[in-house]
């Protein structure tokens, strides 16, 4: 057996003697009594009884060997802004906030809610939240009103924290109006709201409610405050993910399981030099490059927890990737920034890689990346094309893996860690990762199938370290929506579709639901749906995600409207489009805003009454719809197909 098949065999099949080892790699305050508690599974505890602290392995005990030692690095282009923060300077800062917010009576349990955009306050507050056992819940700053204000009704939060504005391409996009109209939508209303003014954009304020996050950083500047041990599987965080359902779903993540988890992963996959004492001989650490959000459960794990917690230095960015210092183009700006902050391991979307494609190659081979070691791409799909472009553009491996917020860490990937000579093959995302328990299961009968056969990808329970625990507040929708492929509940589903070659490498095929992939955003096509049904002069819609070169997917709707006379000419038509555009923007964010909006007299649907959504988006992408012998109205896929238009030469 190989070392790779050796050490995931061992994890899966002894999984209690694997993730106790792995469990050494932190700090806990006290010991475990058991690795795993699966008496209520499929809702499982890792660590049961161990008690820790995120904040604590992640920035304390790193101050008495790596306290001058740079561990944030913070460049913003949006700004023309660039600091950087040792560990004792983290730790302070750290602590500063947690003051604040235990001053504004914030405790054990407690939601705190983030709507911030990419700053290094947004980093202290997570770990200030962890620090003293708050939960916090960090909401995207592009997202708007109505869905900020779903999250905060179902996170209830004592404290928001926000600012004046985030800034995309150079322009300022306010934040505050659009807290504000949140607060005016939710029913709960939190006790306080801290807000950080980056002299972008000016605030009105609420009295009583809203202070000045500098004002109180001031306040509480000398403060210390100690680490509120938490039982293992206690949350640390809710974070929020679109699935089939107009509801987001609230992802809950523990704590003991999620820093181990982490450090293994950084281990096994992501850097495994830091583990062999090596560092950078010019920097003199690690340093980790995720170009993503704290929105996103990619910033939630390698902007912020998983470099910490490993001593390493973490560069947080915001910006385009396209964008330089000065405002000005330019497109080798993130290699720029591993060249002079010697990055050793780099993360970022495929679709970011896409947008590099676009842009003059030689921006690739303009700076020295000898520091970096390997770029890793996760979140949708990466195509080969954009795989072997980057790969030849750089010279530096190209390792992609697959997760999803639900698993916290990768599922699937390329581990170098376990076995340096491990080769990533194109197309697929590598091999289950250690504590995976994955299988592909016929859609029919359920039945394993073998190598080369399609399947639903499913994770056998129970699920490893750094897994959602539950969603937040609902333990039954947690069991019902993933665990219900069979009866026996044994299996989590991540609707998906994979398959396995002979060689044991697995690809991802796509989703088995109405989920569609962004530029390596999820987004549920039903709460689209809802939302541009929320446009007056729409009786019905579908949407689907379609093939797109430069983002994965876009979505695409089709609508019928409750008045033929509203689209009686073309003007009518583009004008309704971009109202219905606007409605989506409005109450989902620009992020979910469809690429076109196509009115349409039918939607094709079985007799039954479901969508066919397979069809529709087939018909985009113009491909053979497939069998249609349960569709009500055959004619619909022809409105269907005027409506597109003819296809480009
Ligand atoms: P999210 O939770 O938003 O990160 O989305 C997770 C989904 O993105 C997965 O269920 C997949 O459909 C897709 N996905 C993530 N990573 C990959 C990958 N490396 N290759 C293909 N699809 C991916």
């Amino acid at each position: 057996m190989d070392r790779y098949s050796e050490i995931y065999r061992h994890s899966v099949d002894e999984p209690e003697s694997f993730w106790r080892a792995e469990a050494a790699a932190i700090d806990w305050q006290a010991p475990f009594t058991r690795v795993l508690d699966d008496d209520a599974a499929p809702l499982s505890r890792w660590f049961v009884g161990g008690t820790t602290n995120l904040c604590h392995n992640a920035v304390d005990r790193h101050l008495a060997t790596r306290s001058s030692q740079v561990a944030l690095i913070y460049v913003s282009t949006e700004t023309g802004i660039e600091r950087t923060y040792t560990y004792r300077d983290l730790f302070d800062e750290v602590n500063r906030v947690a003051a604040m917010l235990v001053a504004e009576g914030v405790g054990r349990g407690d939601r705190v809610l983030l709507y911030l955009p990419m700053v290094p306050e947004a980093l202290f507050a997570m770990l200030a939240c962890t620090r003293i056992g708050a939960i916090h819940s960090v909401v995207f700053g592009g997202f708007a009103s109505s869905s900020l204000a779903t999250r905060i009704d179902d996170a209830r939060p004592t404290v928001i924290l926000s600012a004046d504005a985030g800034s995309r391409a150079g322009r300022v996009v306010p934040y505050k109006p659009l807290l504000d109209a949140a607060l005016e939508l939710a029913g709960h209303r939190p006790s306080r709201v801290v807000l950080l003014d980056r002299g972008l954009a000016s605030m009105t304020r609420v009295d009583g409610r809203d202070v000045d996050w500098a004002t109180l950083r001031d306040e509480h500047f000398d403060a210390r405050v100690p680490c509120v041990w938490l039982e293992s599987s206690e949350p640390s965080y809710i974070l929020y993910t679109s699935g089939t359902t107009g509801i987001p779903k609230g992802v809950q993540r523990d704590t003991g399981g999620h820093a181990v988890a982490l450090v293994a992963s950084m281990r096994y996959i992501f850097d495994p030099a830091a583990f062999d004492g090596t560092v950078d001989p010019v920097s003199g650490r690690r340093t980790f490059f995720a170009a993503s959000d704290i929105g996103w459960v990619v910033g939630h794990c390698y902007i912020v927890y998983a470099p910490l917690l490993c001593g390493m230095a973490s560069l947080m960015y915001e910006g385009l990737p396209i964008r330089g210092m000065d405002g000005e183009a330019d497109p080798g700006i993130w290699w720029s920034l591993v060249a002079r902050h010697r990055v050793n391991a780099m993360f970022t979307a495929p679709t970011a890689i896409r947008v590099l494609k676009k842009q003059d190659p030689s921006h690739l081979t303009r700076h020295d990346l000898s520091s970096l070691d390997a770029l890793f791409l996760a979140g949708e799909p990466l195509d080969e094309p954009t795989a072997r472009w980057i790969a030849e553009g750089i010279g530096k491996p190209i390792l992609d893996n697959y997760w999803q917020t639900e698993t916290g860490w990768p599922m699937l990937s390329t581990q170098r860690g376990i076995d340096p000579s491990m080769e990533p093959r194109f197309g697929s995302p590598g091999k289950p990762v250690v504590g995976f328990r994955l299988k592909l299961l016929d859609e029919a009968s359920n039945a394993e199938v073998g190598a080369n056969r399609k399947g639903v990808l499913v994770i056998e329970a129970p699920l490893p370290p750094g897994c959602m625990s539950t969603v937040w507040g609902d333990d039954r929708r947690f069991v019902e929506t993933y665990w219900s492929l069979l009866a026996d509940r044994s299996v989590y589903s991540t609707f998906d579709w994979g398959i396995r070659d002979d060689d044991g490498y697995w690809f991802i095929l796509g989703r088995t639901d109405d989920v569609i992939n962004v530029a390596g955003h999820r987004l549920g096509t039903r709460e689209i749906e809802e939302s541009i049904s929320g446009h007056a002069a729409i009786a019905e819609t579908a949407v689907v995600g379609v093939a797109d070169a430069l983002k994965g997917q876009v979505p695409i709707a089709f609508a019928i409207v409750r008045d033929p006379v509203s689209i009686a000419t073309p003007a009518d038509r583009l004008r309704l489009e971009g109202e219905v555009m606007a409605t989506v923007d409005r109450s989902l964010g620009a992020l979910a805003r469809p690429a076109r909006v196509h009115f349409v007299p039918t939607l094709p649907k079985t007799r039954s009454g479901k969508m066919l959504r397979r069809a529709l988006q087939a018909v985009c992408e113009g491909r053979d719809p497939g069998d249609l012998a349960t569709i009500e109205d055959p004619t619909a896929l022809e409105h269907v197909r005027i409506a597109l238009g003819p296809p480009f030469p």
